[in-house]
């Protein structure tokens, strides 16, 4: 290893720049980094992120159809190509030092002139009796992830947005039958496209109007309560009710919010001098693979010529 590796990242030798998040906001920012010449970081808990979850990815251009894992591996892969170095670890902590920012991981503290928060969101919760007790029992986040254990079973979907119709979509591969519980009168959020293929699917139902108030079951889930005290008997329950921005890290500095999302400008720059924001994590209207990687290239840009001007 050169020494110019061994001691990159501490206080007198700094990064230029230190991405946090290995989704498509993070992977795109170190393509671009990588290819300014910047001394970076891409440092993340897990590969992939949001999208790793994604059975089949249709609207990235380029690929016609494509699984969120195998959309993973290609932007890793080009990362790895490009030569910028990649450190699995979770950050617990970003503050100031002077100009630097410090990050505290598990695995050491690093120093860098600029960050980019490319953090992503959590899946939110619907905090009812059962979810807790049951998760991975029957309880599930992610379809693609569990669906397979689900083979001739009888489960549902809570939500009813793009991530909940492609999920049931999923799971009707394995499942006989799938019941999408939402609380609205009719899909409001979700794309057309995935709408009409959850209609047309003879294993989904959907249930319209409804709300889940318990998780039943006994070593696993048995079935759900509705708010109106109706029970389904079923064997899993799997939860897609949007997420929520990964920001906690930041509540030492200096950062402005829109709501939970982090306030960017067009340059994605964040009211904290040298902090950048780019994906799911920022208050951007569409919240895809696409726009991650694109305020994931600008936050870059933007990152690149500070370091210049400095
Ligand atoms: C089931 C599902 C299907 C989807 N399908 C599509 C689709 O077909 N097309 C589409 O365009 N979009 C789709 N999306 C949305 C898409 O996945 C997200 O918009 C996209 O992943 C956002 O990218 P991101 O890089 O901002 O965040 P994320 O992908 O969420 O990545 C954030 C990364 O940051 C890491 N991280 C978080 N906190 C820390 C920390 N403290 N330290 C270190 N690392 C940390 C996480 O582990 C993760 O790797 C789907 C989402 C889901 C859930």
């Amino acid at each position: 290893m050169m020494v110019e590796e061994i001691n990159s990242g501490s206080k007198e030798n700094p990064y230029d720049l230190i991405i946090i998040g290995l989704g498509p906001a993070g992977l795109t920012a170190a393509i671009y980094a990588g290819r300014y010449n910047m001394k970076t970081l891409l440092v993340g808990s897990s590969y992939g992120g949001m999208i790793a979850q994604a059975h089949k990815v249709c609207n990235y251009p380029g690929f016609t159809e494509i699984t969120g894992a195998n959309l993973t591996k290609e932007m890793v892969n080009h990362v790895n190509n490009i030569g910028v170095p990649i450190k699995l670890d979770t950050i617990t902590s970003v503050s100031k030092n002077g100009n630097l920012f410090v990050l505290t991981g598990h695995e050491g503290i690093f120093y860098s002139k600029t960050v980019i928060m490319a953090t992503g969101s959590e899946k939110k919760r619907l905090e009812i009796v059962g979810e807790k007790e049951y998760l991975g029992k029957g309880v599930s986040y992610c379809a693609t992830c569990d669906a397979a254990f689900f083979q001739d079973k009888d489960v549902c979907v809570v939500g009813g947005g793009d991530s909940a119709l492609t999920s049931a979509l999923v799971l009707s591969e394995f499942a006989k039958t799938v019941y999408i519980i939402y609380r609205k009168p009719e899909f409001m959020r979700a794309e057309p496209a995935w709408v009409e293929k959850v209609e047309s699917n003879s294993k989904i139902k959907t249930i319209f109007n409804a709300e889940l108030n318990e998780i039943k079951g006994e070593q696993f889930v048995s079935s759900v309560i509705l708010k109106d005290n109706s029970e389904i008997s079923l064997q899993g329950v799997f939860i897609e009710v949007g997420s929520e921005p990964n920001t906690s890290l930041l509540k030492d500095l200096n950062v402005e919010f829109d709501g939970n999302f982090i306030k960017v400008d067009r340059n994605q720059e964040t009211s904290e001098n040298g902090l950048y924001a780019a994906g799911d994590i920022t208050n951007n209207v569409l919240k895809q693979v696409i726009t991650a990687c694109s305020e994931g290239a600008v936050a870059a840009f933007s990152a690149y010529k500070k370091s210049k001007s400095n």
